[in-house]
């Protein structure tokens, strides 16, 4: 069997993109290497791979893995994402986004690319913060956290992305932390599997903005952080909304079946050659 380091420079642009502007102990490397095993291991080819992000730290992602890739515009993953998917369907159509990526600027292709169900497996890491910019306020920066932009604490409520793409219609809503490692790569299988749009949170720290901003020191506290106040979806269940405060609930939130935009679309076409 190969060694993990081994397989994952395997897929890696090493001589072209490196070094990466990551900061140690970022926690998109976390999820770049789970990504890459899950690939690996379910026997996807690369070229039948599109890894597309839009702009921030983890919009660099799609740089330095041997895919097909495109690095767009901000906001703009999802929009890209779509017409890749509807022109050639074979593909497996992967978006990787920021928090304020994909629910500040692109919120509105965010929403529209659920209710679609157009098939992507889109992949959310949020760190709770602007972290390329500077560390400004994103809209999933906790209420009355500190930060760039709002030195005297955030006024504003925080979005919960779950429950945004259960509404919007998302058939498969699941998160994760990047210190779950092992759920993190069922849940990023199943994404990959999944027959419509599917959206994996991934809670992942900003070491260099959001830990100073909360007061976590190190990677390493962040990390202890996620594991100490994540609990699973089963045991969320039973509790009420009070007893949730400021708990991660991980696993699989929501799994149901809906029509794909993109198979509909290809009925329609195949129709209207025949005519
Ligand atoms: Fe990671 Fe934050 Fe550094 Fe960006 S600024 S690479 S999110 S630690």
């Amino acid at each position: 069997m190969r060694e993990t380091t081994h397989l994952v420079h395997e897929y890696l642009r090493s001589s072209k993109r490196f070094p990466h502007i990551w900061c140690a102990g970022c926690g998109i490397g976390i999820f770049m290497h789970a990504l890459i095993r899950v690939i690996d291991r379910e026997g996807y080819s690369k070229d039948d791979i599109v890894l597309i992000s839009g702009i921030g730290c983890s919009g660099r992602l799609p740089v330095y893995v041997d895919f097909n890739t495109l690095h767009t515009t901000h906001g703009r993953a999802l929009t890209f994402a779509t017409g890749i998917k509807l022109a050639n369907p074979r593909l497996k159509v992967i978006t990787v986004m920021g928090d304020g990526d994909a629910v500040a600027i692109g919120g509105n292709h965010f929403i529209h690319a659920a209710r679609r169900n157009v098939e992507i497996a889109s992949f959310i890491l949020n760190n709770n913060v602007y972290g390329m910019t500077g560390g400004q306020t994103s809209p999933t920066t906790p209420y009355g956290v500190k930060t760039t932009s709002s030195p005297y604490g955030n006024l504003e409520p925080d979005f919960d992305i779950c429950r945004l793409a259960e509404a919007a219609g998302a058939v498969l809503v699941a998160r994760s932390t990047v210190y779950h490692t092992q759920l993190l790569e069922r849940l990023i299988s199943m994404a990959l599997k999944k027959k419509g749009f599917a959206m994996l949170e991934v809670i992942s720290q900003c070491t260099t903005y959001a830990g100073r901003f909360r007061q976590l020191k190190s990677p390493v506290e962040m990390m202890k952080w996620q594991k100490d106040n994540s609990i699973t979806a089963e045991k969320a269940k039973g509790m009420s909304d009070a007893e949730l405060e400021d708990k991660i609930v991980i696993g699989v939130l929501v799994d149901r079946e809906r029509p794909s935009y993109h198979e509909q679309y290809s009925r329609l076409l195949n129709k209207k050659n025949k005519v």
